[in-house]
């Protein structure tokens, strides 16, 4: 058997998601067929009934589309319906289309052997689609509090309420300016990627272990301007080539059921 696969978005050729899925591929010793899929808004709900239709095993969806694909979905997790977003699309059966998010596990996976999440002040920077989908995965490895901070007020205080009222998450969720002790490990779910230098216009404190971790990633040894601006304060610091390595593993294990070796390098998949 061989799982037709692929991965959906506008734009989409930057993606290294066909890389890492045929190294999961060739290890595991499952076929899959793995394609970029250059979708707009208007066509995303034909193309996604088409593909299932069709005999598609599984999508990942990314940006512009990780809300709007839920339109299409006959079921989803609830992780899904609480963040309201999906990153993987999957069908078992005929005329079903599942809808799961592996965002936040690769997160939490990478991590695991970079710092301890338990018990932790844990900062999140950026208010948009990443941050929300990570918050319930970090809620669940019990941290101290979870503070964010965002750009735009009002999307930040969309997101502290949808959190701090949801009866599936136990950890405090703060803002930024109503906290004042120090922080472990601070994430940086923005979109600023490689524009400009970082900065941030707010105060916090940090201790000589804080973790700083950019959901960014770079393709190669150039550093991301959040972990520029990070390596001043700290020599821990890391960017997001393993979440994404990870969201793939997951994801790849949904499909399949089958769970991928996850030690992949940045320079295995400039040589895939
Ligand atoms: P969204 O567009 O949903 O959110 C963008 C966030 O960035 C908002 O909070 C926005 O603030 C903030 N922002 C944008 N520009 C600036 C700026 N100049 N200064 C301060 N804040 C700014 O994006 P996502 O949350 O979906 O994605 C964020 C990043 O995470 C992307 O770079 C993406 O590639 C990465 N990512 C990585 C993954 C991985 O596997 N490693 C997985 C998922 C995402 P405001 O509300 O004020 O507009």
């Amino acid at each position: 058997m061989k799982y037709k696969l692929g991965v959906v978005g506008d734009p989409i050729k930057h993606s290294l998601s066909p890389q890492i899925h045929n190294i999961f591929s060739k290890q595991t010793n499952i076929n899959i067929e793995y394609q970029l899929y250059h979708v707009f808004e208007t066509s995303l709900d034909t193309f996604i009934k088409d593909f299932f239709d069709e005999g598609g095993h599984g999508l990942n969806i990314t940006l512009p589309h990780k809300s709007n694909c839920l339109r299409s979905v006959t079921n989803a997790s609830s992780l899904v319906n609480l963040i309201g977003a999906a990153n993987t699309l999957h069908s078992k059966h005929q005329d079903e289309i599942f809808a799961d998010s592996t965002d936040g596990i690769g997160l939490v996976e990478d991590l695991k052997d970079k710092c301890l999440i338990t018990s932790a002040n844990v900062l999140i920077l950026g208010a948009g689609g990443s941050a929300s989908s990570i918050i319930p995965d970090l809620d669940a490895c019990k941290p101290r509090n979870i503070i964010i901070d965002n750009r735009s007020k009002h999307n930040l205080d969309k997101l502290v309420q949808r959190f701090s009222s949801a009866k599936e998450i136990n950890s405090s969720i703060l803002t930024l300016e109503s906290f004042n002790e120090e922080i472990d490990l601070i994430i940086n779910a923005t979109s600023m990627g490689f524009s400009g230098t970082f900065s941030w216009n707010k105060d916090f404190k940090i201790n000589h272990e804080t973790v700083f971790y950019d959901l960014s990633y770079s393709k190669n040894d150039n550093q991301t301007s959040f972990l520029n601006w990070a390596s001043q304060f700290s020599d821990k610091y890391f960017d997001g080539f393993g979440m994404l390595i990870q969201q793939a593993a997951a994801a790849f294990e949904l499909w399949t059921g089958v769970l991928p070796e996850t030690k992949i390098r940045k320079s295995d998949l400039l040589n895939d």
